[in-house]
């Protein structure tokens, strides 16, 4: 369990975050909605240790270290090296992690991954050779590749088309499913966040936050077609989040 306690963090004089409380178990997903400068990118920084903050971060009881925390992040661009193929990008993961060359098996067992991602065609292509969709997935493949105690996205799935989205965050779910993590989410889009999401941490102007659960009954659904609900609990966040950021 990721847990967060009282967490502020401050640039110079300025304080970005504060009274930040929530946790994230292994069969949960949190998605992180917030104005652009309400500290989503600060918060995430905090929990990866790449900033001072004060407060307590911990995942599954310990402080996090991450020589011995494996943190799986997928930016908003995907972050794949470009002289690199596709292949290799998914390996550099776990030679990283191991400091070592893949034995066999697990080069296998990434690949029977590609396959599930349908990405195993493109195993020999450049970066700059595939579509945003693909590049999405490869790095989904990168990041569950290793395993992670923490997965994180940052708008990883904001940028593709309405189709390709629904396809990435169905193929998305069914690997989460199969293995679920501790995963943070990163997000502008409420619809999104209320299907990719089990909690929902509102950011707020003034650097507070509320932690709510996610109010759609189907969550974690790539098809809401059915979920009657779903119209009113878009349109509750959308009425939080003009709440909040209002103030
Ligand atoms: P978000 O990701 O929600 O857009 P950020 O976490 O990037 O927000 O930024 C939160 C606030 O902190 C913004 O006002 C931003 O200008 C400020 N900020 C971010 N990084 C720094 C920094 N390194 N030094 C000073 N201020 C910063």
């Amino acid at each position: 369990m990721l847990k967060v306690r009282n967490l502020e963090v401050s640039y110079g004089n300025k304080i970005v975050l504060k009274d930040i409380n929530f946790s994230v178990s292994s069969n949960e997903i949190l998605a992180i909605i917030g104005p652009s400068g309400a500290g989503k990118t600060t918060l995430i920084k905090s929990i990866v240790k790449l900033i001072p903050f004060h407060g307590e971060i911990e995942l599954n009881n310990h402080e996090i270290d991450l020589g011995i925390t494996t943190v799986s992040f997928v930016p908003q661009n995907y972050g794949l090296l470009p002289w690199k193929t596709v292949e290799q990008n998914i390996y550099l993961a776990s030679r990283i992690k191991k400091h070592s060359r893949l034995s066999k098996h697990q080069k296998e067992k990434i690949h029977e991954l590609m396959r599930e991602l349908k990405i195993d065609k493109l195993s020999k292509k450049f970066p700059n050779f595939i579509s945003g969709g693909q590049a999405q997935r490869v790095a989904l493949a990168r990041s569950l590749s290793i395993s992670p105690d923490l997965l994180i996205f940052d708008e990883a799935f904001s940028a593709l088309d309405p189709v390709v989205k629904k396809t990435a965050e169905r193929l998305f779910l069914n690997q989460w499913r199969k293995n679920p993590t501790i995963t943070i989410m990163v997000t502008h889009n409420l619809d999104e966040a209320l299907k990719l999401s089990t909690k929902i941490l509102v950011l707020k102007n003034n650097g507070t936050g509320i932690i709510m659960e996610n109010p759609l009954i189907n969550k974690l659904s790539d098809d809401y077609s059915d979920d009657k609900n779903y119209f009113d609990c878009l349109s509750f966040l959308q009425k939080e989040v003009d709440d909040t950021w209002e103030n």
